[in-house]
């Protein structure tokens, strides 16, 4: 198919972009590194009548220490965050999940950004942006807004961004003294995941949320507590988890998975970091 007819922008400074927005609200689409908004044009899913495109921003791809904040720009590729040295010291979860990321040729054009707002139930970062206890920098032309990861994501596709705003960037707190875990699964490398689970784990706490289970990945604070008690927490799985049923995977199976993972977690991540 083709798309609709649109009309195209291509910024070049951030005013510019956030008044485009201001004016056009949801007849806009911001064009990341299209590797979702491309087909769903294509598909007729979506149907702007504005594509503003981000990718002559200056400043948004940056990935930077700030204080004790890991900085990443809504236009990091994701290949540049996998590759990064500050990521893989201070938040090396994401270098576990990335790899899982569909694959290389995808990964040098898709941007964190474009992830976390497309909010893919099955996505990765979603989840670990949960798990790192991250906040979402929001812009738009009336200022800037800084939304907590579990509330940005809302449902099956739906995030707390407004029309007239764009994701500028994540705020991840440093990480010291706490250990990543991470694990999906799928029917091949690289396919959006069955199930999967993002865990940041230390002596007496977890955070964690599972990723392609639900319609969008959240935190289950009684879940957490019971696996940094070190309890039997998949059997609590049933009764917290509302999972999705498609042709691939039943609810049942995904619930299944699920459990497995929280199973597999608790006899895979390294003593020092549950004990
Ligand atoms: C074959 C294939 C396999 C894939 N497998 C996986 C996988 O296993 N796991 C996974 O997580 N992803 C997977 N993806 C998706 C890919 O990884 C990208 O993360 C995803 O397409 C979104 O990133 P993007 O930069 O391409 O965003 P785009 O496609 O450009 O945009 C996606 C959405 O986000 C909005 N948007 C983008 N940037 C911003 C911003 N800064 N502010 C506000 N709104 C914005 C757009 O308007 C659009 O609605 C796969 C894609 C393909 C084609």
């Amino acid at each position: 198919m083709t798309p609709n007819r649109f009309d195209y922008a291509r910024p070049a400074t951030l005013a510019e972009a956030l008044a485009l927005l201001a004016r056009h609200g949801e007849d806009a689409a911001p064009l990341a590194g299209g590797q979702s908004l491309m087909p769903m044009l294509a598909l007729r899913v979506a149907r702007p009548a504005l594509l503003l495109d981000l990718n002559r921003l200056p400043g948004l791809d940056g990935i930077e220490r700030h204080g004790e904040l890991l900085r990443i720009g809504a236009m990091a590729r994701h290949a540049a965050v996998l590759a990064h040295p500050l990521v893989a010291a201070q938040a090396p979860l994401l270098p576990l999940a990335l790899r899982h990321v569909a694959h290389p040729a995808i990964r040098n054009r898709g941007t964190l950004g474009g992830s976390l707002c497309l909010a893919d139930p099955a996505a990765e970062l979603p989840a670990c942006m949960l798990a790192l206890d991250a906040v979402l920098v929001l812009a738009s032309a009336a200022g800037e807004r800084r939304v907590a990861a579990p509330d940005f994501f809302q449902g099956l596709y739906a995030t707390a961004r407004r029309a007239e705003e764009m994701l500028l960037r994540v705020e991840i707190p440093i990480a010291a003294g706490w250990t990543p875990w991470f694990a999906e699964i799928s029917r091949r490398h690289g396919d959006f995941a069955m199930a999967g689970l993002a865990m940041m784990r230390r002596p007496g706490a977890a955070r964690l949320a599972f990723f392609g289970v639900e319609a969008h990945p959240r935190r289950l604070p009684a879940l957490e507590a019971a696996v940094a008690a070190g309890a039997d927490a998949a059997a609590l799985l049933p009764a917290l988890l509302d999972p999705l049923a498609s042709p691939e995977a039943s609810a049942a199976y995904r619930l299944h998975l699920a459990q497995g993972l929280l199973r597999r977690a608790a006899k895979e991540i390294a003593p020092h970091a549950a004990a």
